[in-house]
């Protein structure tokens, strides 16, 4: 049985854009984030995400 639990916070305590990666679902500023427009519609994934899908 599945036992996971997800939150969304909502954090507005920062000034940056925080996106969550569609793949880890880590929550990245913006500058950490690539979009994939090889993808349609295009995928929001970090740089991390992105080396391990190229
Ligand atoms: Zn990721």
């Amino acid at each position: 049985m599945a036992t996971e639990k997800r939150k969304k916070k909502v954090t507005s305590e920062t000034k940056e854009t925080i996106f969550n990666c569609t793949f880890c679902e880590q929550p990245k500023s913006l500058t950490e984030m690539v979009v994939l427009t090889t993808f349609f519609p295009p995928i929001v994934a970090c740089q991390d995400c992105e080396k391990n899908l190229f």
